[in-house]
């Protein structure tokens, strides 16, 4: 949430929690010690949920839900909030981190092949080539590529699309008998924000950056999809499938949760 430090800053000695509400738009906020909160409305909505993330803390309430009310709420589970804020601001940090870290792509550079972590060795040769060999990523191709991290990354990239697309083909092949369901077709995607999707057509999409994952996750996503197939939504009836080919499914979806960001290059 924009302003967040600031108002963390400017609020601190303010006590006991002070509310205040910005009329000027559709954002209603909550400031307390330690944070702020945006609340958003819902007609639909018959319970409270607050929600903390890189972006902020946020709540979902019922419509009319009194601002005294949501603020109790929020206070109640204020240590709950800072403790989630603390993880949000660890990974920030890494994620700045691993972002430093992106041009530096050189001979020992760390690629993570199917939740293992393989040294990248670059090698001389007239002709470009990415093989992985003997527990090493070897990339061959003309000396002046270390100058070029970009070029090296690209080729890297391209090998890993390849690979992904490879795997999670025969994954799929694996899991289509035993959910009892077939796409229409598989598409394998650049998305940034999501692991997967299933579309009224019957056609599956699955995130490219799965090769990253270990094998078992990546299975438990072509499975949740596959699912889609039987079940076009998030339903008990759905989880069930999933929980009937996979059931460790719910293991592996947190660990998607706090790890997803790490898979990356
Ligand atoms: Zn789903």
């Amino acid at each position: 949430m924009a302003g967040f430090s600031s108002a963390k800053k400017h609020h601190r000695t303010i006590t006991p929690p002070t509310i205040y509400v910005h009329n000027g738009g559709m954002a209603e906020t909550l400031v307390f010690d330690n944070f702020e909160v945006t609340i958003i409305r819902s007609p639909r909505r018959k319970t409270a949920a607050i929600k903390v993330d890189l972006t902020g803390v946020s709540v979902r309430v019922p419509q009319s839900l009194a601002q005294e009310r949501i603020r109790e709420l929020i206070a109640e589970k204020s240590d709950w909030v800072e403790r989630k804020l603390e993880v949000s601001e660890q990974k920030r940090q890494a994620i700045a981190t691993q972002e430093a870290r992106r041009e530096r792509l050189d001979n020992g550079s760390l690629i993570l092949i199917q939740g293992r972590q393989i040294p990248l060795d670059l090698r001389e040769d007239r002709q470009m080539s990415v093989a992985e060999e003997s527990g090493q990523l070897i990339v061959r191709g003309p000396d002046a590529m270390r100058g070029e991290p970009e070029q090296l990354r690209a080729l890297v990239e391209h090998w890993l699309y390849g690979r992904a697309v490879e795997e999670l083909h025969f994954c799929v092949n694996v899991y289509k008998q035993k959910v009892g369901a077939s796409p229409s077709l598989i598409q394998i995607k650049d998305y940034r924000a999501r692991w997967g999707s299933c579309k009224p057509d019957g056609s599956i999409q699955l995130n490219w950056r799965l090769i990253h994952a270990p094998i078992h996750i990546m299975d438990y996503v072509v499975v949740h999809e596959l699912c889609h197939l039987l079940e076009m939504n998030h339903s008990r009836r759905f989880w069930t499938e999933v929980e009937r080919v996979d059931p460790q499914y719910q293991m592996k979806r947190q660990w998607l949760k706090d790890n997803g960001w790490r898979l990356t290059l």
